[in-house]
Order: C-alpha cells, then sequence, then structure tokens
C-alpha cells in the first residue's frame, strides 16, 4: 500500500482510544491500529498485531469443525475493496486465541461491519472493522429463562461494558483535553484535522453526535446514530427538539443539558429512552456517555456517544422478572418449595417451609435440617438425598418431620435436579406436600383391611365351624332316623331334609307342600294335626305331636312324632316352624301292647280270683248250712287258682325287675342236662297232648343260675306245647360245640312268619294271626328268656318255617370248659 494513502497519526490515535470495538486496516489488509476495547475483547496487544496481516493475527480456530470465519471476513472485506461500499455482515463464529493457554481459542461471536474510508481524491484510504461482541448475546437467546449462570454471565458483561465505558470515559477526557490544547496549538491544522474527525464520526460504527450550542442543534450526526434515533439525515441543522421532539421531558434530556451547563463528562447505563422510529414508538436501553466541546476554554457543544444495551437489559430484566415471579410464586404457594445449591446446602425455602418448621431463613446454608427428621426415617432420607445429589437425578422422599409444635408430620419431597443452560448442574428444587392425613387414611385403611382379613378369618372358620356342626347335626340326625323340616308359614312351602320325604314317602326331589304332607296323615288324625298348626301358627304354640301316618309310597302305617318350634320375623309376625321328625312306631307300638298286655293281665287275674270267689262263697254257705261238708277238694282248687296267680305274679315281676336292674344271678355250677332231664320227664307226665323225647349229650355243667335256666327251658317247653297240635311230638336236644352247650326245643306246631321272627324277643309282642288269637299269652316269656340268657353272656334264637313247626336254641358257656 502507498504511504500516501495511510491514515494520518492523529487520526489513528483518535480511533485508538474510541468506546467502540473496531481494526483499522490498509487497503491491503494489513493491520494498521485497532481500538483499545477492540484489543481487551480479542486478548491482543497492538505492538504485536500492528503490520501483520490481519489473518496472520487473527488465525481460524482449526479446532473448530467447519470454521468458515476467515473464509466469510475475507470475502466481506474483498466485496468492500471491489464495491467501495460498507459491508455489514451477519453473525460470525470466530474465535480468539486464549492468552492464558497457549494454542487454545475462546468462543466468540461478532457482528462485523467493514466500511471503507476514501480520501479526498476518492481513493480508498482504509478500511474500518468493528465489530459488535454478541458471544453473550447468542449464548442468552438461547438460555433467556432463568439460569443462573445467564444471570450472572449477563451481569458480569454489563459489568465489562461498564468497565469499558468508563475506560472509555476516561480515555475521552484525556481525549479531549489533547484535542483541546491541539486546537489551541494547531488552529490550522484544524480545519484539516476537523474534517478528518468529522469524518471519523461519520464513519465509526458506533452511533455518534455532535451538538452545537444552548440549543442543541444536531450538527454531526452519524449513520449509526441515526439508525438509533430512527431518523434522517435532515435532522442536521436542526435542534435536538425539532429533530427528536419525542425526547422532550426524557431525562437524559437533562443529562445532556447538565453537560453543557457544567462541562462535566456524564455517562449512563442502561438509560431508557424512548424514540419514535418509523412512526413507531420504541423503548430501548442506552449506555450514554456525553462529553462538553470547548472553543476556547468555553462549553460550545456536546459530543454524545450511545451504545445499545437493550438486549443486554431486557435479558436481565427477564431474568429478574422470572426470579421474581418465582419468588411470588413460591412465597404465594402452600407447597414446601426449597432450592439446594449443587453441594445440597439450602439457599431457599419458602413461606410455607417456614410456617410449618419454625425455620428461620437467615442463614440456610447452615441449617442441619436432617436433625428433624424422625430418626427412624432419618437413615433412609439422606440417603435418597446423598444419592440424588450424587447422580444429579429426580428422587421422592418420604418422611416424618418435626414441626414447631413438636409434632412430626408426613411429607412428600421431590427433588428435581437444576441445570444451566451449559447443562452444568446447579442443585435441586423441592416441592413438597403434607401427606399426614393421606398416611393416617392409609395406615386406619390398612388397619381395617388386617381386622377385615382377621374377621373374615373368623368367620370362614366359623362357616367351616357350622359346617361341621351342620354336617354333625346331619350325620346325628341321620343316625336318629330324623327328619328336619323347615315350613313357611306365609307360602305354606316346606322344605325338608330327605329322611324326612323318606319317612313320609314324599318325592326326594322338588318343592312339598303343606297339604302333600296332610294327604300321608290317617283321617282320625287330621283334625289334631290341624289344630296343632293352627296353635302354632296363631299364638306361637311349641309343636309336639305324635300321630299316624300312611307313608305315601309305600302305603305302610307309621307312627310319627313331630316336635317344632314357632320363630318370629323382626315384626314379630310368626313366619316359620322348625320341626323335628321321628318315626316311633315301634315305642308307640311298644305302648299299645303294653295297654293290651295291661288289659290281657287284668282280664287272667280277674279269671282265677272270679273262681276263687265262687269256691269260697260256695265253702261259705257250706259250713253256714252246718252240715259236715269236706271242704278239702274246694280248698284244692282254691290253692290251684292261687298257684296260677302266683305264677303269673311273679312272671310280671321279674319284668319290673328285670328292667330295673334289680335281678340278681345266683351263679353255680350244675348239670344243664340233669335240669332238663327232670322237666322234660315232669312234662311227660303231667302234659298227656304231646309226646316228648329228649337226646341226652353227655352230663355238661354250666356256672349259672339254675332257677333262670330252669324257667327259661320251662317256658320253651310251655310254648312248644302251646303252639303246636295235640298228638305232635316234642324233641329237645342237647350237643356241645366247642366251648358251649346248645339246646334246642323242636315242636312240630304252626311256626313263625319270617317277618315275625326278628321280634320274637321284644317285650309284649305276640304274633297276630287267627292262629295265635285264640291262644292266651302276655308275650313276655320269650323276652324274658332272651335277657337271662344274654345276662349268662349266651345266645337265643329260633328257627322256623310257618306251619312246619319251629326250633328254639339257646347256648351257654361251659363252666371251665369242663364237661362232667
Ligand atoms: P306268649 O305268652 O304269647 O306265649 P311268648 O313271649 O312266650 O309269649 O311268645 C311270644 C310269641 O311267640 C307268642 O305269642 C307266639 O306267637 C310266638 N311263639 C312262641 N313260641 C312259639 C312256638 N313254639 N311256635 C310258634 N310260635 C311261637
Amino acid at each position: 500500500m502507498g504511504q500516501n494513502n495511510s491514515p494520518s497519526l492523529d487520526t489513528l490515535r483518535a480511533f485508538e482510544t474510541a468506546p467502540a470495538m473496531f481494526m483499522i486496516l490498509s487497503p491491503n489488509l494489513y493491520i494498521l491500529t485497532a481500538s483499545d476495547l477492540f484489543l481487551e475483547a480479542t486478548g491482543t496487544r497492538r505492538d504485536t498485531i500492528a503490520g501483520s496481516y490481519i489473518f496472520d493475527a487473527f488465525p481460524g480456530n482449526p479446532d473448530l469443525e467447519g470454521a468458515d470465519g476467515v473464509k466469510n471476513i475475507l470475502s466481506s472485506l474483498t466485496k468492500v475493496i471491489a464495491t467501495g461500499k460498507q459491508d455489514a455482515m451477519p453473525v460470525q463464529r470466530y474465535d480468539v486465541p486464549d492468552r492464558s493457554i497457549p494454542g487454545a481459542f475462546i468462543v466468540r461471536y461478532w457482528e462485523p461491519l467493514h466500511v471503507p474510508v476514501f480520501d479526498d481524491t476518492g481513493s480508498l484510504s482504509y478500511i474500518i472493522q468493528s465489530v459488535k461482541n454478541v458471544t453473550g448475546e447468542i449464548m442468552s437467546r438461547a438460555e433467556a429463562k432463568q439460569s443462573r449462570a445467564d444471570r450472572e454471565e449477563s451481569l458480569r458483561e454489563l459489568d465489562l461494558v461498564n468497565r469499558r465505558l468508563s475506560a472509555a470515559h476516561d480515555t475521552l477526557q484525556v481525549m479531549n483535553l489533547s484535542l483541546e490544547s491541539e486546537v489551541a496549538k494547531r488552529t490550522l491544522e484544524l480545519e484539516q484535522s476537523e474534517r478528518k474527525y468529522r469524518n471519523l464520526i461519520e464513519h465509526s460504527p458506533v452511533a455518534m453526535q455532535v451538538f452545537r450550542g444552548e440549543d442543541m442543534t444536531f450538527e454531526i450526526v452519524n449513520d449509526s446514530m441515526l439508525r438509533f434515533l430512527g431518523k434522517d439525515r435532515d435532522i442536521i441543522g436542526k435542534t435536538l427538539f425539532q429533530g427528536v421532539p419525542e425526547i422532550i421531558g426524557q431525562p437524559v434530556v437533562d443529562v445532556l443539558y447538565g453537560v453543557y451547563r457544567t462541562g462535566k463528562p456524564l455517562e449512563l447505563h442502561g438509560e431508557k429512552v424512548i424514540l419514535e422510529r418509523n412512526g413507531i414508538s420504541e423503548t430501548g436501553y442506552y449506555d450514554v456517555i456525553y462529553r462538553a466541546l470547548y472553543d476556547d476554554g468555553e462549553v460550545t457543544g456536546v459530543l454524545g456517544i450511545a451504545i445499545d444495551v437493550t438486549p443486554q437489559i431486557l435479558a436481565q430484566q427477564a431474568i429478574l422478572e422470572s426470579e421474581e415471579r418465582f419468588r411470588n410464586m413460591a412465597e404465594g404457594s402452600d407447597i414446601f418449595i426449597s432450592l439446594t445449591d449443587e453441594h445440597g446446602a439450602l439457599e431457599y425455602l419458602n413461606a410455607s417451609w417456614a410456617d410449618m418448621t419454625g425455620w428461620a431463613r437467615d442463614n440456610l446454608k447452615q441449617l442441619s435440617w436432617d436433625e428433624f427428621v424422625h430418626p427412624d426415617d432419618r437413615k433412609a432420607v439422606t440417603a435418597k438425598f446423598l444419592h440424588g445429589l450424587e447422580n444429579k437425578q429426580e428422587f421422592t422422599n418420604e418422611f416424618r418431620l418435626q414441626n414447631k409444635e413438636n409434632e412430626y408430620r408426613w411429607l412428600r419431597i421431590k427433588g428435581i435436579p437444576r441445570f444451566d443452560s451449559t447443562q452444568s448442574f446447579n442443585g435441586f428444587i423441592f416441592s413438597g406436600i403434607d401427606v399426614t392425613e393421606e398416611k393416617q387414611r392409609l395406615l386406619e385403611i390398612e388397619y381395617i383391611n388386617k381386622a377385615l382379613i382377621f374377621s373374615n378369618e373368623q368367620l370362614s372358620d366359623a362357616n367351616l365351624k357350622l359346617l361341621e356342626s351342620e354336617e354333625n347335626l346331619k350325620t346325628a340326625f341321620d343316625a336318629g332316623g330324623l327328619g328336619s323340616c323347615s315350613l313357611d308359614l306365609k307360602t305354606g312351602r316346606a322344605e325338608m331334609s330327605p329322611t324326612y320325604r323318606h319317612l313320609y314317602g314324599l318325592p326326594q326331589q322338588g318343592d312339598i307342600s303343606w297339604g302333600m304332607l296332610l294327604d300321608s296323615v290317617e283321617p282320625e288324625f287330621l283334625n289334631e294335626v290341624n289344630l296343632v298348626l293352627e296353635n302354632a301358627i296363631n299364638h306361637g304354640a311349641p309343636v309336639d305331636s305324635t300321630y299316624a301316618i300312611r307313608n305315601l309310597s309305600t302305603g305302610e302305617r307309621r307312627w310319627m312324632r313331630v316336635v317344632g318350634k314357632v320363630y318370629q320375623g323382626a315384626d314379630g309376625v310368626n313366619e316359620r316352624i322348625y320341626a323335628v321328625v321321628m318315626d316311633v312306631t315301634s315305642q308307640k307300638e311298644d305302648e299299645i301292647r303294653k295297654n293290651d298286655f295291661i288289659a290281657m293281665v287284668s282280664h287272667e287275674l280277674k279269671t282265677p280270683l272270679t273262681s276263687i270267689s265262687g269256691y269260697v262263697q260256695l265253702l261259705d254257705l257250706k259250713t253256714r248250712q252246718g252240715s259236715s261238708y269236706d271242704g278239702k277238694p274246694v280248698l284244692d282248687k282254691i290253692q290251684a287258682q292261687l298257684k296260677k296267680m302266683t305264677t303269673m305274679i311273679n312272671g310280671f315281676l321279674s319284668i319290673s325287675r328285670l328292667e330295673s336292674g334289680k335281678i340278681q344271678l345266683a351263679r353255680k355250677k350244675f348239670d344243664i342236662a340233669d335240669i332238663t332231664s327232670r322237666l322234660v320227664e315232669e312234662y311227660h307226665t303231667l302234659v298227656s297232648t304231646h309226646s316228648f323225647v329228649f337226646n341226652h349229650c353227655t352230663a355238661t355243667l354250666v356256672h349259672a343260675d339254675e332257677d333262670k335256666i330252669e324257667h327259661v327251658i320251662n317256658n320253651l317247653l310251655s310254648n312248644a306245647v302251646k303252639y303246636s297240635p295235640s298228638g305232635t311230638s316234642i324233641e329237645i336236644n342237647c350237643t356241645i360245640k366247642r366251648d358251649l352247650v346248645v339246646l334246642s326245643v323242636k315242636d312240630n306246631g304252626m311256626g313263625i312268619h319270617s317277618h315275625d321272627v326278628p321280634r320274637l324277643f321284644e317285650r309284649y309282642y305276640r304274633v297276630q294271626s287267627l292262629q295265635t288269637s285264640t291262644i292266651a299269652g302276655f308275650g313276655i316269656g320269650l323276652y324274658l328268656c332272651a335277657e337271662i340268657i344274654h345276662r349268662h353272656n349266651g345266645k337265643i334264637w329260633v328257627e322256623s318255617e310257618l306251619d312246619q313247626g319251629s326250633t328254639f336254641y339257646f347256648s351257654l358257656p361251659i363252666a371251665n370248659g369242663e364237661q362232667a
């Protein structure tokens, strides 16, 4: 480049101290100089870069993949040289070398503007590369949310700008002073210099303006300033209030006038200024510097410089607002909200926390909150907390915490890790609620559940027992042949056990009505049965009735006893009868037989008594006649009748003794064959109607009550005579079977029907037939025989065929196995 084209040293100096970031390049892209702020921002020194080729001084970051900064800048500069027009480049990533670490780079985003400056002859004198460091903005744009890092970054940047501005202020002061002295010293040079100065201001990428006179007439306004103000070049020559009427009343005006009046420089940081641009009122924030301009020691004007800091201020405001919003929200919330730093130390607790715990909110970092956690929960709570902290992971803790009343409350606290825009961990935000009531309810539900499970178990136990006892009852009912029935008095429907149905010959399946049951009742009992039922329904009287039925399926007449109870419903109305039925036929028949027996006994006793009475009257008559009457035959007859009565009475007495357990066995050893032989002999003598054959066996000893055994043999012999026709023979056998002696009496009489055989040895049992109806008897003989033999541990039985005859047997143990 030709020396002629270089800017003067003065000009360069003026540039160097300007409060903006720029670098001045020769037309062949060598660095002439750079502003102090530029050097500061790029971490370089003027002497190391001045005279270097731009890209030697600022090489591209070799580690940045796809870095196109060098290429873009070169193409922009080439364009400016070729066209002679300025070029505002979009944001460029162009990292600068890190002064502290050789070879390392610092991330930087720039907004470069290349402005060509021409000399009076119109040839390119130099190129101003003005840059705006937008690294913060670029970074913050994505993050504008609320991270602390952002805020700190913004604050740092603001601080930096402030520092730069104040540096600029000092520099400007120096510059002013030097300008003043220069003006005084070199008036001649001034005109030229002033042109250059004006040129410099006009081409400066920093918004600058010069006011002249008390009415603040715009003397110089550069393009940047015109853009700021949103005005055209025609404001030059107008006063401030004419050119920018919307400024009237804004604080910045007072400052401007103050500088003019006092001559003291002033700067405003982040000053709010409302300007009308293209008819739209816009609010912006600016760092503003005003410097008084002197002429012969008198203030004649003011230099104004403005830097737009609107994005930073807005970002800062947004952070503050967001923090404010968070605080307001947190403070007004019932939820417990807290923040910790990345080490887990408490930074913030909201009002709810303080209210519940009574904790003071100053010096939170020192608060040992874990000491208030219930000792049983503490270990788990801190473990989870530390795990979350270590892994920067979301977690939830549920624990008891002591409140200010020293009561434990159940809390559920959720911790969410906080990360800033660079993804570095900032700590946790916690939100929590009091779940004591919920917990209480859960505990109650758990308790109720347990109680329910317990009572269920008991219930199923009870059910099992009920089933068992029902089963037992059923078994007992079945064993006892008892039927059960439940009669619904409203519907007349009866539920009956199978036994009940069986006893009445009712169908085993299906509903049974009261009417069906009545069908089985023998007609002579119908009235009684109905009466019992009526009394039960109307008066709740207990049921106890014995009546005869005709089994509906077999037609057999049976006696039933029904015992029941009436149950009332909640309304006190008789609703249901539960009844048990049993077949009492045998008892009933026994009773009937007993009654018959009594009638018969009375009759039998009456007969000998009548004849005795007749004989006594005869004796009386004869005695009164005084004749010598021989009363012996009559007395013998009386004697015989009395004997008959005694025998009869003895028989009855034996029964009653037997039944009352008073009968005693007088055991002794005797030969059963002997007494049998004797008895057969007696019958042979006394009974002429039958013939008797006794088949002897060897003499056999038994250990028994001789009288009673004799009674048994006698009874069997007398029955054989009674129930077989005259002229037939009766055979008596005595046999030995191992250690038993068996005695039998065989007749050739009427025999016994097989269905009578099993009941023959029952008390009062007599075979009912035409043949037997003419034969006197009480039905107690065989019963007594059986009782006597059983008490001797023997057996008694019969083999018989109707019309063919019967053989009655009994066996007894042989005494000590000996045979006599
Ligand atoms: P009873 O006084 O009626 O004879 P028992 O008890 O001695 O009483 O006999 C019971 C019934 O057994 C008799 O009524 C009779 O019908 C029947 N019986 C007893 N012995 C004989 C027999 N040898 N042959 C046929 N039937 C007999």
